[in-house]
């Protein structure tokens, strides 16, 4: 028997019964998967408006925020905190509809003070997995004034756009992360510093991408040249976390702080203990002005939060336990060949040893697992399935003894 015409979804052919709704026009019918579809098409096509997310309904709070930032990262609970708030209220800044007669929420952008390779980026990372917001991430070092060698701070804005497929009112709403903001400090209040010239330059320009302009940008990137076709992109609600390691900016926290205790003591408040060996707990707006950031910069960056260094306790944690920790992935490379893989404990304290030794950091953890690996990696495949491969400290440091430590060095 011939099913009737009507009781099908005139553009994908699916029957009544498997659809929710089937909407009847003159010749045929469309069912809701189509409508949906065609919704999509459209946008894409219009570049519509974009929709903030319900923040009733479908955001994240604080805490579940935070929760699954730990998932990743280890530690850094100030910054996750701290992260987790500020990206829940860019939400709702988003979110709020424009009522000439309601108060209106000004965005707090934010800096991540802290050592190389304690987490900045995968903290940005991460927030960026679960977000429904275009996010990107831009380089400070590599932006210079316009007109000089290097990238024009447009430049990030672009990375943005890409990152929401063009649709313009989405990247209005996005999240950009600047690495390495300190090394685009002025030279002069900061002798750590070697490279200078456009230093001042590059923050007046960033300064006006924090403070919320329209700004045409290449669509594809690189200099702006006259038969290139602009997109304005307007940076009022787009937030912005920075990143940087401002080596040696715990000399200015402690020469701060010892005026400050100075004046304490004399006010009989003296009872306030600070932790010398964790100066960057401390570290106040004043101090990236100090640091050789423009006091406006500062100003536009009002969310400080630290990252500690860390500690060798944290680092045997980041090899096993985040989601995607370092053993895990190594296990499941090895699974992949029906190879059975487990470490000694000893083991994975030799590791973190030795990326302490050779100061690599938590970056160093992949190149000296990798280099204990690497025999085991190239042999394994072709030997039958269903073995088993353990590690211990005396094939550990046999294998590791191998390496080069050029060789780890230039693969961090
Ligand atoms: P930063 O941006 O501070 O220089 P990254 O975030 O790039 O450092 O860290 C480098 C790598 O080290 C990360 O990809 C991650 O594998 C590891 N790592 C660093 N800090 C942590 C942390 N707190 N928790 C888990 N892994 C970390």
């Amino acid at each position: 028997m011939t099913k009737k015409k009507d009781e099908h979804c005139a553009f994908c052919g699916r029957p009544k019964s498997e659809t929710t709704l089937l909407v009847s026009g003159m010749e045929g019918q469309i069912c809701n998967f189509c409508i949906e579809q065609a919704k999509l098409i459209l946008e894409e096509e219009t570049g519509s408006e974009f929709q903030a997310p319900d923040i009733k309904k479908s955001v994240l709070k604080p805490k579940e925020i935070k929760a699954f930032l730990d998932q990743y990262v280890i530690g850094q609970e100030e910054a996750k905190k701290v992260l987790a708030v500020s990206v829940y209220n860019h939400y709702k800044r988003i979110a709020q509809k424009n009522d000439e007669n309601d108060v209106e929420i000004e965005k707090s952008n934010i800096v991540l003070v802290g050592e190389t390779g304690t987490g900045k980026t995968l903290l940005a990372r991460t927030i960026a997995r679960m977000l429904h917001v275009p996010f990107a991430i831009a380089d400070a070092t590599v932006l210079t004034e316009a007109g000089y060698v290097g990238e024009d701070v447009e430049s990030i804005l672009t990375r943005l756009l890409q990152a929401a497929d063009y649709n313009v009112s989405a990247a209005e709403k996005g999240i950009i992360f600047i690495d390495e903001i300190d090394k685009i400090a002025r030279k002069s209040d900061n002798p750590s510093i070697t490279r200078d010239v456009s230093g001042e330059g590059v923050q007046q320009a960033l300064l006006k991408l924090l403070e919320g302009t329209d700004v045409n940008v290449p669509p594809q990137g690189g200099r702006k040249h006259p038969e290139q076709k602009l997109i304005t992109v307007n940076t009022k609600n787009i937030l912005f976390i920075a990143g940087g390691a401002f080596q040696g900016i715990e000399r200015i926290i402690a020469s701060r702080l010892r005026t400050n205790v100075v004046g304490y003591a004399f006010a009989g408040h003296n009872d306030e203990v600070v932790d010398k060996n964790h100066l960057l707990q401390y570290v106040a707006p004043g101090d990236l002005k100090k640091y050789g950031l423009i006091p406006e910069i500062v100003g536009r960056l009002p969310v400080l939060s630290f990252l500690n260094p860390l500690s060798k306790d944290a680092l045997k944690r980041i090899l096993v336990e985040p989601k995607n920790a370092l053993v895990k992935q190594f296990i499941k490379l090895f699974d992949m060949d029906g190879v059975e893989l487990s470490f000694d404990d000893e083991v994975l304290d030799y590791v973190v040893e030795k990326s302490i030794e050779f100061k690599l950091g938590a970056r160093g953890l992949r190149s000296i697992v990798e280099a204990i690996l690497m025999d085991a990696m190239f042999e394994m495949p072709s030997r039958k399935n269903n073995q088993k491969l353990h590690i211990n400290l005396n094939y550990a440091s046999k294998k590791f003894g191998k390496a080069s430590l050029a060789k780890l060095k230039a693969a961090i």
